[in-house]
């Protein structure tokens, strides 16, 4: 049916990879393009005898004209953008210039300033549109799935949503004392910035994990769940007529905390350039470099992720709440993928909206965020390619 350039070589990248060879119908060519080529050429191997042809290249992201020569050589029907959230602009503009359509999990993020928002992909809009293609942004599970719970909630079980509250626990363990499971740089940049959730039309502002609750989850039991600011609020909140409250709510062990907290204080998770050894470092890039590597963590993870979303509001007159969640294995992912359930959950929503866009179930044009479109044929395709969701009428509440 198509072809996809893949950009990104990391952990979500070599789940992304892994699905659309599952579905060597919809994929049937793919080239898996990163920064450094030997990371693509090895998940490539490991994908021998597919039926789905792959191609390598060596491309750097941030040079948009080196994007547009390789999309001009590949000729794909879509960009799967699974690099960082730097380079999501560089990108669409190579997109733009080329007539691809466009999808990505993390919205773009300037990397001098630790502040992600929509503003930036947002004022692409008419230049889509003009171009007659699509974008999709935020085809992860948060933002990507937990979007889609809602819009499925909003068309199938609500006439208004009041109050959302998204809660993404892993009870996985690694065995290490510390390292995070996805890219250290970005999950630190997120997690030690400000917390904030919309409220009544305006964001209400909160000191990092000022906010903590006790959440009794599904197969997995209480956790500490810590209020942080997520991107889904914000379009979220643009596309769910009516909703007067989200909020974002993640699980941190207390020893992550207590290890995050001595290296914040001796600032090793500081994005000010230092000098060091007579060159510029940035402390946190530093610190990403001797902390394993998310990629490596799959054989050694073992537990469950549960990440879904509480939804209250009205149906015919009468108070509702719902909640609709996937529970996901780490062990099960890795004998599957061989990766754990983080870069899972990501990579394979990221495949099923890049599946909608080549298949026209979901089309533009213009800049979409994932909520935006049919979540039906989006739900159908989670349960069938390893992402299952259940639902409960009578969940605990989080006050
Ligand atoms: P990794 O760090 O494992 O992988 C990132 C990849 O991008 C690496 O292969 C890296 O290359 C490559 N890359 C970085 N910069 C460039 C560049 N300038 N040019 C070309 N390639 C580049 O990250 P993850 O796989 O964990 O995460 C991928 C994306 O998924 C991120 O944007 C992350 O925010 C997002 N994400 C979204 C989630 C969601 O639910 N929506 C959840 C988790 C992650 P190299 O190896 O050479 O450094």
């Amino acid at each position: 049916m198509g072809k996809a350039l893949i950009i990104g070589a990391g952990g979500v990248a070599s789940v992304v990879i892994h699905k659309c060879c599952q579905n060597p119908d919809v994929f049937e060519e793919i080239c898996i393009a990163s920064r450094t080529l030997e990371k693509c050429e090895a998940i490539k191997n490991k994908l021998a005898g597919s039926k789905t042809k792959i191609q390598t290249a060596q491309v750097d992201a941030d040079n948009t004209d080196m994007l547009i020569d390789l999309i001009n050589k590949f000729r794909p029907d879509i960009v799967i953008n699974v690099a960082l959230p730097y380079q999501d602009l560089t990108i669409m503009d190579a997109c733009l210039a080329t007539g691809v359509d466009y999808l990505d999990t993390a919205n773009y993020e300037p990397p001098e300033i630790p502040k992600f928002e929509y503003k930036w992909q947002w004022a692409y809009k008419d230049k889509f549109e003009k171009a007659g293609i699509t974008a999709l942004l935020g085809s992860g599970f948060d933002p990507g799935v937990t979007s889609v719970f809602c819009a499925y909630a909003q068309k199938h079980y609500f006439d208004e949503i009041h109050y959302i509250d998204i809660v993404d626990a892993n009870a996985g363990d690694h065995g290490y004392p510390f390292a995070t499971n996805f890219n250290p740089e970005i999950n630190i940049r997120e997690i030690t910035a400000k917390g904030s959730y919309w409220e009544n039309g305006d964001w209400v502002e909160t000191e990092p994990l000022e906010l903590k609750r006790v959440y009794d989850l599904p197969e997995i039991g209480p956790k500490d769940v810590y209020l942080l600011h997520h991107e889904e609020i914000e379009s979220l909140a643009l596309n769910i007529k009516g909703v007067k409250r989200i909020r974002f709510w993640m699980t941190f062990s207390e020893k992550y905390l207590t290890h995050l907290k001595v290296l914040e204080n001796v600032g090793m998770t500081s994005i000010e350039p230092i000098d060091f050894e007579g060159q510029k470092i940035i402390p946190l890039q530093f610190l990403k470099a001797v902390l394993p590597d998310p990629a490596s963590l799959g054989p050694r993870t073992k537990g469950k992720t549960n990440i879904g979303c509480i939804i209250q509001g009205i149906k015919d007159g009468k108070p509702r709440t719902y909640y609709v969640y996937n529970v996901c294995v780490h062990e099960e992912c890795y004998a599957e993928v061989g990766s754990q359930a983080i870069s899972y959950t990501t990579g394979v929503p990221a495949m099923i909206g890049a599946m909608m866009m080549l298949k026209g179930i979901w089309k533009g044009p213009g800049v979409f965020n994932i909520e935006e479109f049919d979540p039906d044929p989006f739900m159908e395709e989670l349960n069938r390619c390893g992402l299952p969701w259940k639902e409960s009428f009578s969940p605990e509440l989080i006050d």
